[in-house]
């Protein structure tokens, strides 16, 4: 999210301190899956729309960032494999394939929400767990974590306005002197501040706000493994029950993931992620053999009303959030960075409401 809005705001010509605790990119951005899914095109709304429209304009962002970076991002918008194990499943899909008609949709764009008897390649996934079909939404996409992630470092460390610092850890924010503080002492005055720092924006803005009923966010964990398996990197995602299987490029096949509100060890990954590989492998027997090649752990930031949250606090209109894309950052961080920027030139940020900042400040008041 912080990469991307470092990347608006050098195209902007503004002059930005990009500061991460770490190296930069190796937060829950650092990941294996790259799922880029859309919402179901049923009762339509502003949020599914902002989804959708930040879900097609990727596209071109991507193959701008790649022609200016010479590097790939491992993106493709391969569609998405959903098994219906059982008959009434399949009737709401009828009634999905006809919002996507009507929503999936821009110029000659058309984006489908097909009902298929079977899969459309034996064995992605197995046809036994398709007893009532299967969907193939052709909108769903893919791209890999860390190589989006590398284009965007490469792009910003030879940005003209970025500055980067790693290893410098935002401590707290002091608004009213327009002054962010950090681990150790140091302090650094801003004009406007984004914070990005994933789960951990949380306590930065909750510390110069009010008090609140209920903290405004939490990580989740989340683990995920990659496989290495001879298959095609153009095969829809497939999705069942929480379990994606994800083809990449070069024989990767990364499968995901786990979602725990309670845990001692973020990084850690444990019996959780074996039965997650378990359950892939039995989804996809091309799959059963196949060796893992990492097993991987992060953090999501999850706010407190499950949107992302975006845009200036706001009693201190300078300090803009930019976090809580939870499970479906990647498909959207640009266009939440385009709200975050929108937000520094005192423009309208033009979001669905519950993305603001402002929204989640009250959520967490109640
Ligand atoms: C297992 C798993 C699978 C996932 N699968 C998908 C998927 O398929 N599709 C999808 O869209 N999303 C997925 N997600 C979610 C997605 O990875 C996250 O929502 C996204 O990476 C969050 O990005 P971010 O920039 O907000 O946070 P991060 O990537 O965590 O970045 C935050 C940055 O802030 C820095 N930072 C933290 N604290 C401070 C501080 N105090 N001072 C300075 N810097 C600081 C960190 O070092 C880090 O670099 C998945 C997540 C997990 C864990």
């Amino acid at each position: 999210m912080g990469l991307w809005a470092a990347v608006k705001a050098e195209r902007l010509g503004i002059s930005t301190l990009l500061v991460d605790a770490g190296p930069l990119g190796q937060g829950a951005s650092g990941g294996l899956l790259g799922a880029l899914m859309p919402h179901t095109p049923d009762k339509w709304n502003d949020k599914k729309q902002f989804q959708f429209d930040a879900l097609l304009s990727l596209e071109d962002e991507i193959i701008e960032l790649e022609a200016e970076t010479g590097l790939v991002c491992g993106y493709r918008r391969s569609g998405r494999l959903i098994p219906l194990p059982k008959p009434h499943l399949r009737k709401i899909a009828l009634g999905h394939s006809a919002d996507a008609e009507a929503c999936w949709r821009r110029g000659d764009r058309r984006f489908h929400w097909h009902v298929l008897d079977r899969p459309p390649q034996n064995g992605w996934p197995d046809a036994a767990f398709a007893a009532a079909g299967l969907v193939h939404d052709t909108f769903a996409a893919r791209v890999s974590p860390r190589s989006l992630v590398s284009a965007l470092v490469t792009f910003l460390r030879s940005a003209s306005n970025v500055r980067i610092v790693e290893g410098l850890e935002a401590e707290a924010i002091d608004p009213a002197a327009s002054r962010i503080i950090f681990h150790g002492g140091g302090v650094v005055t801003f004009g406007h501040c984004i914070v990005s720092a994933g789960h951990r924006s949380f306590p930065l803005l909750q510390g110069i706000s009010p008090p609140l009923k209920h903290p405004i966010g939490q990580p989740v964990k989340g683990q995920a493994a990659l496989l290495k398996a001879d298959i095609d990197p153009a095969l829809p995602v497939i999705f069942l029950n929480g379990l994606y299987v994800v083809a990449h490029e070069g024989g990767h096949v990364a499968v995901g993931s786990t979602s725990e509100d309670v845990f001692d060890d973020p990084s850690s990954t444990d019996a959780q992620l074996e039965d997650v590989i378990s359950r892939a492998r039995a989804l996809v027997p091309a799959l059963a053999q196949a060796p893992v090649v990492e097993r991987w752990a992060g953090l999501r930031p999850k706010a407190i009303d499950r949107d992302p949250m975006v845009g200036a606090h706001p009693e201190h209109t300078r300090v803009i959030a930019l976090t809580g894309g939870f499970k479906v950052s990647f498909g959207i961080a640009h266009r939440l960075a385009d709200a975050a920027l929108n937000a520094v030139n005192g423009r309208e940020p033009r979001l669905p409401a519950s993305f603001t900042l402002a929204n989640h400040l009250v959520v967490a008041s109640r």
